[in-house]
């Protein structure tokens, strides 16, 4: 276990390590960052934490790269808006990079990023926890692009950007997949052959992150459920479940890609897989017509032909939409059976993501669906949740009921922190 601080406690032998920079010819007291990044194919998600507390100071995006059409945007903790800016030429990670850093230098006045956390898709059998990216690292990881082809190159783009422009700047990897490795062996196998499963074609798990930090902050809240048996579905543009227990993943919905389990967006979740092979063989598709169709065709959108946004559905008319949510709703009830079965019983459910958080119907729905496992939401709670982590089930509740919203990016600020050299003084827990 890792040296770790209280949260709020600003101790006085991290306030030495602050230091004097050169600024405009002024001399300037500094206080050190963390930077979190999340590189998607189109997209830099970024955030800034300052030391000792990871209290965020911004956050932001660049979307839209390498259309020719990428724009940024940035806010401070309050919301507003601290940096905007539009390019008309294709922009691409590196460039992007470049563009985040000027800007956090420009308007970071008082502060350095002295570390960066990447959240990085796939971390294969091999790393169970964060670690620094270094080229060692960085080529074992590059080897694992054809697990996740979608979506590891652009994780590892913004590091080997940032390599070059900032050498020697601690930079570390957090995995969506490592907090999974520690499910027992039958809940990651797939009856293949051996050869096969010795090949790593295995249930790895994703939104890990997600699921790490629901598993740090519900004992604080409710301490007795530190060893509970915990269902938590992360229903956002991407969505999963995991079955948790003592802070330990035991199963998860998501399998060898981010691409099973439940209906997303517009991923179609889990499939026969008779039916690749038939759309293959029979129709005549591609395998990239097929991965389009699983990845980006499915899902809310396909079920709908209306939209893949939440949103949007709830507010149609249109009987499809409402098909769409209510499969949804469905494949959460079974998948919660089939969890709660690997745990065997049920005391803890939790909401996560941009559905889970925002969606009263959705949350009402499968509570519903759920009274079989002694799941009674309080439905005032439900309809208007403090903000914050909040438990919205009646007291009667054998299971109780929680919105915890997502904090991916606390947590890899939180990783990234407990791999500074040297460490931040020990003083207690993270915020
Ligand atoms: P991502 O997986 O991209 O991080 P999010 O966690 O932001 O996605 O979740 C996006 C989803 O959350 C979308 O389907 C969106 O419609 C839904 N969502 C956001 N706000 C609301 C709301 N107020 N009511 C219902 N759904 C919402």
């Amino acid at each position: 276990m890792r040296r770790r601080r209280a949260a709020g406690t600003a101790s006085a032998g991290y306030r030495d390590r602050q230091c004097q920079c050169q600024r405009g010819g002024t001399l300037m007291a500094t206080q050190d960052c963390i930077a979190v990044i999340n590189a998607g194919s189109s997209s830099i998600k970024f955030s800034l934490h300052a030391l000792p507390d990871l209290t965020p100071l911004f956050t932001g995006k660049i979307d839209g790269l390498y259309r020719g059409a990428a724009r940024f945007i940035a806010r401070d903790a309050a919301g507003h808006t601290v940096g905007e800016h539009a390019w008309t030429t294709p922009l691409d990670h590196q460039a992007g990079m470049e563009y985040l850093i000027d800007f956090a230098e420009s308007h970071l006045d008082g502060y350095r990023v002295c570390a960066v956390g990447h959240r990085i898709v796939h971390g294969g059998v091999d790393f169970s926890g964060p670690v620094p990216l270094d080229e060692a690292v960085l080529d074992r990881l590059t080897g694992l692009i054809p697990l996740a082809p979608l979506h590891l190159p652009h994780n590892l783009a913004p590091v080997r950007a940032l390599t070059a422009l900032r050498p020697g700047l601690l930079q570390v990897g957090c995995f969506d997949t490592a907090f999974h490795t520690a499910q027992p062996a039958l809940a990651q196998a797939f009856a293949l052959p051996q050869a096969i499963t010795d090949l790593g074609v295995r249930r790895y798990g994703f939104h890990g992150l997600s699921y790490e930090y629901i598993a740090a902050t519900l004992p604080l809240y409710d301490p007795a459920l530190a060893g509970a048996r915990v269902v938590a579905a992360h229903l956002g543009n991407g969505a999963s479940m995991c079955a948790m227990q003592g802070g330990r993943s035991m199963a998860s919905t998501m399998g060898f890609t981010a691409v099973d389990g439940l209906p997303m967006g517009t991923r179609c979740g889990a499939l026969d897989p008779g039916v690749v092979i038939y759309l293959i063989e029979e129709l005549g598709m591609t395998v990239e017509s097929v991965q389009r169709m699983m990845y980006n065709e499915s899902g809310l959108l396909g079920v709908s032909g209306v939209s893949s946004d939440m949103r949007v559905l709830e507010a149609s008319s249109d009987p499809r939409a409402q098909l769409a949510i209510d499969l949804l709703v469905y494949r959460i009830g079974r998948e919660l059976g089939s969890l709660a079965a690997s745990l065997g019983g049920l005391d803890a459910l939790v909401f996560s993501g941009g559905i889970g958080e925002n969606s009263a119907r959705l949350r009402a729905a499968v509570c519903r669906d759920a009274a079989w496992l002694g799941v009674e939401l309080d439905p005032a709670a439900n309809a208007a949740p403090p903000a914050g982590p909040a438990r919205i089930s009646l007291a009667s509740s054998r299971v109780a009921v929680w919105l915890v919203p997502a904090n991916e990016e606390l947590m890899i600020a939180r990783h990234t922190c407990d791999l500074l050299d040297p460490p931040l003084p020990e003083s207690g827990e993270h915020p």
